[in-house]
Parts: structure tokens; sequence; C-alpha cells
């Protein structure tokens, strides 16, 4: 029993000789663990006379309790040492100059594409969306171009399988709206369309705008209203505006439309290739027969259509003569759209 002093003289110098957390566990489990000198002394217990024992157990509980308050003080103590040398080495300098994030901006198609889906919801227009891969069905068929009409072969198609493939015109989109609802159709449908095709002017993606409206009584002259009103508004100048007949299978009847060269005044530039006009699109009145799959009566209703390339109009806006600059995404060449 004389030890047991000397005992806890021992661990006292052991505990304050510790320098670390770690180091102080190990002190622990030297002089508290399972193994300890304390549990030794126990287990001598039973040898004692048993008038003995007691006093003796007290004295040694008192002996550990000391060593664990010892233990538990220098805990502390070390715990906040060790988080006081942590704030000071990892101290923040408030007064450097901030890491600044360089903010994104939108890109100049999708900064297009808002600027004419804004265009025609104020005009009364809602924006439609559909499937990127579609079914021959919607693509062609329902579009009046049934298998081995001569228009397919313009399309350059990326086909999955015979009934699968990339959509070639945002056009199947008109077919899904009036198959889901009921007449008028007022929408313009923006998305991306994909074409086997690539030069300066071409891209294998590409953004087109698809218009709509079905409705009693629409005419042609509706379509030109709807249009020439667009154009004056997208260039923010009064422009001329022509038609052009042309040939849909979907659309009957037909135009291009071309809108007076915004850059030289229709006298003649190199952007209109010196013929004083640009082509925008094309549009026409919806063929009966496309009006009959989308489950609308052409006998009561007619509509028209119209379809445009965003990269084509952005192109003109910002006087941008290589398409394919818009897909490289060369920081450089985004940044002056910010
Ligand atoms: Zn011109």
């Amino acid at each position: 029993m004389d030890s047991l002093q000397e005992l806890v003289q021992e661990a006292q110098h052991a505990i304050e000789a510790a320098q670390s957390l770690e180091s102080l566990e190990q002190v622990r489990v030297v002089y508290l663990g399972k193994k300890s000198q304390f549990t030794d002394l126990m287990k001598t217990l039973g040898q004692l006379d048993p008038a003995e024992r007691p006093q003796a157990g007290a004295r040694i509980n008192t002996a550990r309790e000391q060593v664990a308050v010892l233990l538990e003080e220098r805990r502390l103590y070390l715990d906040q040492l060790e988080r006081q040398q942590k704030l000071a080495s990892e101290v923040v300098d408030v007064t450097l100059p901030g890491r600044r994030e360089a903010p994104g901006t939108l890109h100049p198609v999708r900064r297009v594409l808002e600027r004419i889906e804004n265009m025609f919801r104020q005009a009364g227009f809602d924006v439609a969306d559909g499937p990127e891969v579609e079914d021959d069905f919607h693509n062609f068929e329902a579009l009046n171009i049934p298998a081995h009409h001569p228009a397919r072969a313009m399309h350059d198609t990326f086909y999955f399988d015979a009934h699968t493939l990339l959509r070639t015109h945002t056009s199947p989109v008109q077919i899904r709206t009036m198959e889901q609802g009921k007449p008028p159709f007022r929408i313009i449908c923006p998305g991306r369309v994909y074409r086997c095709d690539s030069d300066m002017t071409h891209s294998p993606m590409f953004h087109q705008v698809e218009g709509l409206l079905v409705d009693e009584d629409v005419s042609f002259a509706d379509l030109k209203g709807v249009i020439a009103d667009f154009l004056a508004r997208y260039f923010e100048q009064e422009v001329a505006v022509r038609f052009r007949p042309s040939y849909f299978p979907f659309t009957e009847p037909s135009a291009e439309i071309d809108v007076a060269c915004v850059h030289c005044q229709g006298h003649g530039c190199r952007v209109c290739k010196q013929t004083g006009w640009l082509e925008i699109g094309g549009c026409g009145m919806v063929h009966p027969r496309v009006l009959q799959h989308g489950r609308v009566d052409p006998e009561r209703y007619s509509g028209f259509a119209f379809g445009m390339g965003v990269e084509r109009l952005a192109m003109l806006s910002y006087s941008v003569q290589d398409l394919r600059l818009f897909f490289e995404n060369d920081i450089r060449f985004l940044r002056q759209f910010a």
C-alpha cells in the first residue's frame, strides 16, 4: 500500500510530461487500462485479511480517481493548446484582396433564342417543346413527307434505326401540339435540330424556331403580318420583307422569307452577296393533310407555319461570318457578348 502513493506520483510525472493528446492517451492506457498496476493491486486484495479488504480497496480507488482527475485536467489543457496552435497556423488575412470568379454570360445563341421567345410571347404565342429523338412518323410522315419522298434526301438525317432519328427540324412539334390539344393553336417551338452537314454556314447541330398558328379564317396575310412585325422588332428597324414562292411538303402555298439586307439597306454588300436580300427562313399555309395528321378538321380550320434558323439570325445581328464560331466556345469569342 505504500507503493500506491509512489504510483500516483509516477503517473503524475508521466501525465505532465505528455505533450500531445496522443501521448496522453498512451499514459492513460498504462495507468488506468486493463493491464495497469491499479488492476494488479485490485487482484491482490483477495490475499488480504477480509477485515482489511474494504479499506484497502477504497484507498486503491481513491488513488485511481486522483490519476483520472489529473489525466482529465491535462487533456483539457492540451486540447485547448492544440486548438490555439491550429488557429494561429490557419489564420486568414482578411486584408488580402479576394480571388474573384469570372462571371459567366449567356451564350449568344441562347441570348437570341430568349429574345425571340419574349417577342413571340408578347404577341400571344406559347412556347412549346418536343423530343430531339423523334420517330419517323412525327418527323416525316405526318408532315406529308412519306417514305421515298424526294424531300427526305434533302434532310441528311441521322438515323438510329429505320424508325428512330434525330429530328431534322422543329416541325414535328407542330404535330405533337395538335395531337395533344384542340384549336386554336398559337405556338413557337425553339430547339435543337440535327443534320449530317458541316461547313462555314452549316453545323450538324443547330437551332430553329418553329411557329404555328391554327384557327378559323387564318390567311396568308396574317402570316405576312406576323413575320414582318417580328423581323422589324428583331432587327430594331423598319425592314422590307419579301416572300418568294417555294415548295415544302407540309405547307401549301409555301414561301421563302427574305429580309432587305440589314448591313447595306438593300444596296448590296458582302453579307448579302450583292443581292440586297438575306434569307431568313421558310413559311406557308399548313397543308390540309398535316392538319388531318394533327387531328384538326381542315374544312373548319386553317393555319400558317414558319421556321427560321436561330444561328442565321444571330450571325446577322452580331455580324458573325462563320457559324462554327458559335460552337467552338472559344472564351475570347464568347466574352464579346458579355
Ligand atoms: Zn447587304
